[in-house]
């Protein structure tokens, strides 16, 4: 529709995730509009979460370092694990201020439609985190959505065995929905109002 760099720009944010086509376009204008201290300001701070950003090697959460800040705070009971979807699913939890534990980030849930299976997700990491015995309870933090409780009902099948308590989050969540989503109340209650998976 535009020539050239527009229409490459409002292509390229048209992917972006809940940006549809008519953002796309306010935003390309935007952009344009704006001076250019603040687009090279944008596209640096787009370079740099690409190349400075890590993920932790121990519960798969973004970080700055090799290992993030969470798993290297010795304040925070290594005999919890919270295991969730993705880092937003951290954050999420962190605001509730209900958890002193540490986390497990899938990187995902399963999902047959996408050609998403358990080897796809960081479930092996989890397993060896699982190995020395330290951890006794599981908190299976899924989305309350199709997704979120297959992987969470794979995982409590898979984590039977093993003798430590595995809960999921309680009802109250909206179902269907994204924990990222749920206020800090909800997210709260269904976190003490956990419940033991059989
Ligand atoms: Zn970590």
């Amino acid at each position: 529709m535009y020539e050239g760099a527009v229409q490459d720009l409002i292509d390229e944010l048209g992917r972006l995730p809940g940006v549809g086509p008519k953002s796309a376009q306010r935003i390309a204008f935007h952009l344009l509009a704006a001076e250019a201290t603040d687009v090279e300001r944008l596209s640096s701070t787009l370079l740099r979460v690409k190349n400075e950003v890590m993920f932790c090697s121990i519960c798969g959460n973004v970080a700055q370092a090799e290992i993030c800040r969470i798993c290297s705070d010795p304040r925070r009971d290594a005999s919890l694990i919270c295991v969730v979807e993705e880092p937003k699913d951290v954050v999420a939890v962190e605001r509730t201020r209900e958890f002193r534990g540490r986390y497990h980030v899938l990187g995902g849930a399963i999902s047959p439609i996408d050609g998403i299976g358990p080897d796809d997700l960081r479930i092996r990491e989890l397993l060896t985190r699982l190995r020395d015995g330290v951890v006794t309870e599981l908190i299976l933090a899924t989305d309350p959505n199709l997704e979120g409780e297959a992987t969470a009902t794979y995982l409590a099948r898979l984590l039977a065995p093993m003798g430590l308590a595995v809960t999921r989050l309680a009802s109250g969540l909206p179902v269907g929905g994204d924990l990222e989503y749920a206020d800090e109340v909800t997210l709260g209650r269904a976190f003490s109002g956990r419940r033991r998976v059989d």
